[in-house]
């Protein structure tokens, strides 16, 4: 949600602000700004709607090197220009951008009216300019200070003074910030996406610091203690710059990359000969992995999907106990958090409030938690300190594909690790390495030749209600196939396991409802085989996702989607795929926006 741009350093910082809000515009945003210093003055321009429309409104900008801007999602006040950000203080001296909520900003606000200043916008976010002005004494960074300590709630935030040229200030608590250092420039930002264009050195800001940046060199201490250099990082190299590369949408570009993500998610962690697996983010032995008693992933919407897939697999080849819980009912609950137990916080952003919030529940209770995580530095990926990165590089589209596929495969490099220590031998072991290695090339496989999805679009957009079925390995696939469609084509749709179908589900079928059914080569084969009779004598029209080479499904089916085969645990990293575009292509049909589906965001930081 919503985005921060900064730039401070020799070249024209307005073209680069502009392009750093377009690499964040997939967070999701309903409005834009940008504040920039020239003539001893700063030159703020805002507009409603789309970067387009601030694109136009900062033609004529004075020529600057120093600037600020955002995306705002907003959260306090309508969407209207007055409330886009940045937000000045009455003197137009001091200009803030910010992502987060002010929580006592209404007792703040009347305080600061009460001492005579006029609002110009309904947002939390314009206290801080006046806070900041009621404390400048001529030192930026002691005012900023003085003002966050009045303020409560989540903030990541740049601030621009029209006094000090050359310098900006940047503070974070609870909403991401990240710098980037280049050759004589510096940056801020929310997401890394929007410096990779610039420089892969950079700084992340952990909750609770402040930095101080001027051009090729930053500061950063604790709120309240000194400055000093920063540990520098060096950006990933798959976490290269999103780009279209010929596809209409990242959605497409994305699915079609899966060969090659769940590649990187396998890459020198799998070792066939010893039939076994090494992650090093974990830092665990075997005499640590042998002490886990469970399993618990946590997780939200597709992440978790990915890691109730896992569940099912961790139990199956390692026979510890595993769950899948949803972070947001979790972290509340007041759970019960075994001292055996292993935690999984799965997270493609590594930003997802609850999921960090869960984190925070197992870590108050002394459980221990580790984090599975796209985003490279990334809040979940820091607090947790240790985990696995899954390697999928940037996720663009907002409904999640190829992260999805790269979780669940390094959730099952992790389990071929687990199972290892318990009752799998040296030959089994060999097998499961040799079939996760085996994967990358059958995905590829199967997106050059991906079978009828065209027919199975005119079915679900003709319908008014879509049911996704499946058992065992294949009811995670259902329910991921089912959020999907949602997210991309808004077509009402639910999955259930298949042999709850006949305790209510049923009702909802009449001639010609899709049913969407998952298939796998497994011992719930017949069962699924009895249900898949039942949907056609009530006169549904049965779309069966299945293995090749399984005729007698085939035959069953009105539409069939034939996969390469694998083992039964894998079989969610193929399965799903025919789902991914289903989605998309009825997306498209419905003339939906894709890659921004209404309502959306990417990376949800609230809770
Ligand atoms: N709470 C602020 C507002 O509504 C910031 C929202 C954001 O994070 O974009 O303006």
């Amino acid at each position: 949600m919503c985005g921060i741009v900064g730039y401070v350093g020799p070249r024209k910082a307005t073209p680069i602000l502009v392009d750093g809000l377009r690499r964040l515009e997939y967070r999701g945003y309903d409005s834009a700004g940008v504040a920039l210093y020239g003539d001893e003055h700063l030159w703020v321009r805002r507009a409603v709607g789309r970067i387009d429309q601030l694109a136009e409104a900062v033609v004529g900008a004075p020529s600057s090197q120093m600037g600020i801007a955002h995306t705002r999602w907003a959260t306090h006040g309508g969407i209207t220009e007055e409330n886009a950000h940045p937000h000045t203080d009455a003197a137009g001296r001091i200009a803030v951008v910010h992502n987060g909520i002010i929580e006592n900003n209404s007792s703040l606000r009347a305080q600061l009216e009460a001492e005579g200043v006029v609002f110009l916008s309904e947002t939390d976010t314009e206290i801080l300019p006046h806070l900041i002005r009621k404390h400048y004494r001529g030192n930026p960074l002691e005012a900023v200070e003085r003002a966050l300590r009045q303020v409560r709630g989540t903030y990541g935030i740049a601030v621009l003074f029209a006094d000090h040229p050359g310098t900006l200030i940047a503070a974070r608590h609870g909403s991401p910030l990240v710098l980037g250092i280049g050759d004589q420039e510096s940056f801020i930002a929310s997401d890394p996406q929007a410096l990779v264009a610039h420089t892969r050195r950079v700084v992340y800001l952990d909750d609770r610091e402040i930095a101080l940046v001027s051009a090729g060199s930053v500061q950063v201490g604790r709120l309240g203690g000194s400055l000093e250099d920063p540990n520098i990082k060096l950006i990933d190299d798959d976490w290269g710059l999103a780009e279209l590369d010929g596809f209409p949408h990242f959605m497409l570009k994305e699915i079609h990359e899966q060969g090659e993500s769940i590649l990187r998610a396998l890459r020198g962690r799998v070792q066939v000969e010893e039939g076994n697996a090494k992650l090093g983010g974990l830092n665990m032995e075997p005499r640590d992995l042998v002490r886990v008693e469970r399993v618990v992933s946590l997780g939200c919407g597709t992440s978790f999907h990915a890691g109730l897939a896992a569940s099912l697999a961790i139990e199956h080849l390692a026979r510890v106990p595993a769950d899948s819980e949803i972070a947001s009912e979790f972290r509340h609950r007041n759970p019960i958090i075994p001292k055996d137990a292993l935690y999984m916080a799965i997270s493609q952003s590594g930003e997802t409030a609850d999921t960090l919030g869960a984190i925070q529940e197992v870590r108050l209770k002394g459980g221990v938690v580790m984090g599975v995580v796209n985003a490279v530095g990334s809040t979940i990926a820091r607090t947790c300190g240790a985990g696995v990165y899954v390697h999928s590089g940037p996720e663009i589209a907002v409904a999640s594909t190829k992260a999805f596929t790269s979780q669940l495969t390094a959730m099952l490099v992790f389990t071929l690790m687990l199972a290892r220590t318990r009752n799998l031998s040296l030959d089994g072991g060999r097998r499961v390495a040799a079939e996760l290695q085996a994967i990358p090339d059958k995905v590829v496989r199967y997106l050059k030749n991906p079978g009828p999805i065209d027919e199975m679009v005119r079915a679900v957009t003709a319908a008014r209600y879509v049911l996704f079925l499946g058992r065992g390995f294949s009811y995670p696939v259902a329910l991921e196939g089912a959020l999907k469609l949602k997210e991309v084509a808004y077509i009402p749709c639910e999955a259930y396991p298949a042999g709850e179908m006949k305790h209510g589900p049923i009702a909802m079928l009449e001639e010609n409802t899709p049913v969407i059914f998952i298939t796998s080569k497994d011992d719930q084969r017949d069962k699924a085989i009895s249900n898949m009779r039942e949907v056609l004598a009530r006169g549904a029209k049965l779309i069966v996702i299945h293995p090749e080479g399984d005729e007698e499904v085939k035959a069953l089916a009105h539409i069939s989607i034939e996969v390469p085969a694998v083992a039964d645990y894998l079989s969610p990293l193929l399965n799903v795929i025919p789902l991914q575009l289903l989605a998309y292509r009825a997306g498209l049909v419905l003339g939906r926006d894709i890659d921004k589906p209404r309502h959306l965001a990417k990376s949800v930081t609230v809770e």
